[in-house]
């Protein structure tokens, strides 16, 4: 997936429509026309669908598809919090037994 891309018919600046596609998809919706608020010259313009390419620039995994797993970073401050927790049950549960020993030698 990449983003569709326009120029601007003013600045010649590249517009971002915020769209994520690819060849095959824009190849159905090449006929529409895109209605799009210019950042450069703050205009509003319609653009052919046609007019507009795909951006050579990928758009990062993580982002193009939500559904994959978790970042790295995230799933590592997951486990630490999982072992955490594991330490604080493990601690409490040691404790309970301790006196729980206490009780019976006392
Ligand atoms: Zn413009």
């Amino acid at each position: 997936m990449t983003l569709l891309i326009f120029e601007c018919p003013r600045t010649h600046r590249v517009i971002d429509a915020g769209i994520q596609t690819d060849m095959d998809t824009l190849a159905v919706i090449s006929s529409a026309t895109l209605r799009l608020s210019c950042p450069h010259c703050c205009s509003i313009h319609e653009l052919p669908v046609k007019s507009g390419r795909l951006s050579v620039t990928c758009i990062p995994k993580v982002l193009a598809e939500p559904e994959t797993p978790k970042a790295p970073i995230l799933a590592v401050a997951i486990n630490a919090l999982r072992i955490f927790w594991l330490q604080q049950g493990l601690t409490v549960a040691k404790r309970q037994a301790d006196d729980q020993v206490l009780k019976r030698g006392g």
